[in-house]
């Protein structure tokens, strides 16, 4: 989508600093983090939200969450434990329209969310 920031990082035309890419995701750092390690894992397709995710493009999910675990322990969380996140629609929170997991982690979180 040519309006969309999170493709505009896949294709590199806006910065990202980048903590793994591989042929159908990458994970780069929040530009605004809410704790000591916040990344988000996107697909590099454009998918808008949790509503898209349909028989056929379901795989990525799986994937990403294998990347995430992939990452939790690259970045020393995996022990202590973190939070994966994804916000859909208005009421979930979600601002940018390009599927997105935030990986939270460094700190004690608090639930429930707010
Ligand atoms: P959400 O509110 O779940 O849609 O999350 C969107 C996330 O994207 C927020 O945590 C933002 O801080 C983050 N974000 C927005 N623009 C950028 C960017 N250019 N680079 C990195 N993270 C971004
Ligand atoms: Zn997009």
């Amino acid at each position: 989508m040519s309006d969309c920031i999170f493709c505009k990082i896949v294709k590199g035309e806006i910065p990202a600093k980048k903590v793994y890419e591989d042929d159908k995701v990458i994970a780069f750092n929040d530009i605004s983090p809410q704790s000591p390690i916040h990344i988000l894992v996107i697909p590099k397709n454009h998918i808008s939200s949790a509503n898209d995710i349909n028989d056929e493009n379901k795989e990525i999910i799986g994937h990403i969450f294998s990347v995430i675990s992939n990452i939790a322990k690259s970045e020393g969380i995996a022990d202590k434990g973190y939070r994966i996140v994804n916000n859909c629609g208005e009421d979930g929170g979600q601002t940018v329209s390009h599927i997105h997991f935030h990986i939270l982690g460094g700190r004690q979180l608090q639930w429930p969310p707010g």
